[in-house]
């Protein structure tokens, strides 16, 4: 997965499930509070005009009475209506009070128009403006008198604050004015909400406050549902299921935290990678169960080793990473050596080697901005694996640091890589040939074919950059093939000159070797090229000799069946090769130039230079001294009996033109 989308996805798990509750249950409590606020204002609204309707009713008996008693004895009509009017007044046409009855003494200055629509509802009215009972106890409902056209007109004086919103029961009254003939009648009334009422809006309050809760509750129980769900999935998706730590997400998530901290970017950090070498061996002669088993325990123990903050995460399946703190190299080089030295030794019945690259985080670059991840963990850990490729080829433990030079190199191998099929279809490849001469005479015996590359864009490139290169990415097969065919090409031109050829030999490399038909292969390249069998020696390395030694035999043995010699190169640079001389039946044995190395006069190597020659010759092999350079090797050698020598003493490798001179003379 692109690191990108990986982060990504990541955030999108950590963000998702608790917005849209979130947002829920604000848009629930918005809508709730508005219909409760509405329906709790409605329901009052109409409980107070049916509550004016009432007196209003109450009122007009009242007149009905009095026009019942026929005016005379307005006692009576006090009788009546004792206990359910408490006091009202009757004004003639000049406002003077005619009679009264109760308290008489508030204030009717304020007039407000009451309709009776057809439907019996009451309205009331002020400056043209219906008026409903808002909860502040204003008169503010907004409808137009014009909507109520029609309506039978009555007129009643309300007190100021008729309606203060302190007042629940039976709030300060207001006269209802009703006019009969010439008389005026004000009858004191009350505003108010009733019991039942009053119970019916705490029922619906608390049926709301219910509900509410009932939602609430729902919504909170699933959020936080939600949250451990989403930490569930945070935690699945960081952690690994082999080691039960950090996967490569939460290592890579974690340390990039840990290193944007303030209070971290002083220190210095670094990346490993520690690469358990035999895990996929191990688990071939075992199971793979058993293999997780085993790298569960070294995540434990790499784990209990990494201090606060510092971090442990697996990155695949037998390589690791560490993000570790250190105050110089020399103590984070002792560290891993005592984690390695425990890894080790994690299993009682094995022992098991790690590859450990450092990259040292230098320079965090941390601009201003503290929430920007300048510091590139999946690049460190490249550098750090970069590292550990260098120890690539060595079955013991061991701790590579990473510089920029491997950066340099990797560049270049993909150089190589990108350009190795070209160049060989365009001859690039050079074969440089260098002459072997008998010490004594210092005539020509043979030369070894080495490879150069001579590319119109990179210059002279010597074997050393490309031959590693081609043995890891198998294009050393080729190379091979084409340096026996041009060799051939070569023999046979030479021979066709008229040239006295002697014989020249082709190093082949330890993985072509392992081909079954590879004596086959050589035979029939050369063969195509018409060349003498007998002119061209293969050159096998040391090293390969460790390999499967019956397939080795078996190519040895048919190439010498094929007139073909073979030899061993870098003799005495390995470390069985006395063995593998018992069982190969060789015809040339190189011995390496670290034998000449160093001081010149050297009792204890001349002691086995000479003894190795004398071994050779009484196993019938002929032997070749490489990298002799000065005059002293050549008489030791030529004293010994030695065969031939191949150095720079007598000649460096040189350009085809160069060597065919070499065998004019
Ligand atoms: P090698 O086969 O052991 O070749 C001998 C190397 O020693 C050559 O290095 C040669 O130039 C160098 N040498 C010879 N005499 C002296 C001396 O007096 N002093 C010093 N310092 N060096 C001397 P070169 O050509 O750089 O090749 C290096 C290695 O690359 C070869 O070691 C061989 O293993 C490999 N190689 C070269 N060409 C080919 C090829 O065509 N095919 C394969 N498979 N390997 C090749
Ligand atoms: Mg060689
Ligand atoms: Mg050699």
């Amino acid at each position: 997965m692109k690191k990108n989308s990986r982060e990504k996805k990541f955030k999108k798990i950590k963000k998702k499930h608790i917005w849209p509750s979130i947002v829920g249950l604000i848009l629930v409590t918005i809508v709730v509070a508005v219909l409760s606020v509405a329906s709790m204002a409605l329901i009052s609204e109409y409980m107070l005009f049916a509550s004016v309707e009432r007196e209003y009713a109450s009122a007009e008996s009242l007149v009905e009475l009095w026009s019942a008693v026929d005016n005379s004895n307005p006692k009576k009509v006090d009788e009546l209506v004792k206990g359910k009017v408490e006091a009202y007044v009757v004004r003639d046409d000049k406002k003077n009070i005619e009679y009264s009855f109760g308290d008489n003494t508030c204030e009717m200055d304020h007039e407000l128009m009451v309709y009776t629509t057809d439907k019996g509802e009451i309205l009331l009215y002020k400056d043209n403006k219906t008026l409903g009972f808002d909860s502040d106890g204003t008169f503010e409902l907004q409808k137009s008198i014009d909507d109520f056209v029609g309506f039978q007109e009555g007129k009643i004086s309300i007190e100021k604050n008729i309606m203060n919103p302190n007042a629940i029961f039976r709030v300060t009254p207001f006269w209802i004015s009703i006019s009969s003939g010439k008389r005026e009648f004000l009858v004191k009334s009350y505003v108010g909400l009733s019991y039942p009422a009053i119970l019916l809006l705490a029922l619906l309050a608390g049926i709301l406050c219910f509900l509410t809760i009932v939602i609430y509750v729902a919504l909170v129980a699933g959020i936080v549902r939600r949250v451990i769900d989403k930490n569930k999935m945070v935690g699945l998706f960081l952690t690994d299921e082999v080691t039960r730590g950090y996967n490569w997400m939460g290592f890579v998530i974690n340390s990039g935290q840990i290193l944007k901290r303030k209070k971290n970017r002083r220190a210095n950090y670094a990346i490993i990678d520690v690469n358990f070498i035999n895990y996929r061996y191990f688990c071939m002669c075992h199971s793979v169960a058993q293999g997780e088993e085993i790298l569960q325990k070294m995540s434990g123990i790499m784990r209990s080793m990494a201090a606060k903050r510092e971090l442990v995460g697996h990155f695949a399946s037998s390589n690791f990473a560490i993000l570790l703190r250190y105050e110089d190299l020399e103590e984070l080089t002792k560290r891993l050596k005592n984690l390695t030295a425990k890894l080790e030794s994690v299993d009682t019945e094995h022992k098991f080697s790690f590859h450990i690259g450092i990259k040292q985080i230098n320079d965090p670059k941390f601009e201003n901005d503290s929430r920007k991840q300048l510091i590139d963990i999946e690049k460190e850990y490249n550098d750090a694996s970069t590292a550990t490729t260098t120890l690539d080829g060595s079955d013991e433990s061991g701790i590579a640091l990473f510089d920029n030079k491997l950066v340099e190199e990797q560049k270049w191998i993909e150089i190589v890589n990108a350009n190795q099929q070209k160049a060989l279809e365009n001859e690039e490849y050079k074969v440089f040939y260098q002459p072997k001469y008998e010490p004594k005479s210092g005539e020509l015996r043979g030369a070894e074919a080495l490879i150069r590359w001579i590319s119109p864009e990179f210059g002279f490139v010597s074997p050393g950059r490309i031959i590693p290169i081609f043995e890891k990415n198998g294009f050393i097969t080729e190379i091979d093939h084409y340096m026996i065919r041009h060799v051939a090409k070569d023999q046979k031109r030479w021979l066709d000159m008229g040239l006295p050829i002697v014989p020249v030999s082709v190093n082949v490399s330890r993985a072509h070797f392992m081909e079954p038909d590879l004596a086959e292969q050589i035979r029939d390249i050369v063969d195509a090229e018409g060349a003498p069998h007998e002119f061209i020696e293969l050159e096998l390395t040391e090293s390969a000799f460790f390999d499967d030694k019956n397939a080795i035999l078996n190519t040895i043995k048919k190439l010498k069946s094929f007139g073909f010699a073979v030899s061993m190169d870098d003799f005495g640079s390995g470390y069985s090769s006395l063995n593998s001389l018992k069982d190969l039946p060789l015809d040339v044995l190189k011995l390496d130039a670290e034998f000449f190395r160093g001081d010149v006069d050297n009792d204890r190597r001349e002691i086995i230079v000479s003894e190795t020659i004398k071994l050779a010759k009484n196993l019938s092999m002929r032997t070749v001294a490489e990298g002799i350079e000065v005059k002293e090797q050549v008489e030791f050698l030529a004293q010994m009996g030695c065969d031939m020598i191949q150095g720079y003493y007598f000649a460096k490798p040189m350009p085809v033109e160069e060597y065919e001179e070499k065998m004019n003379l």
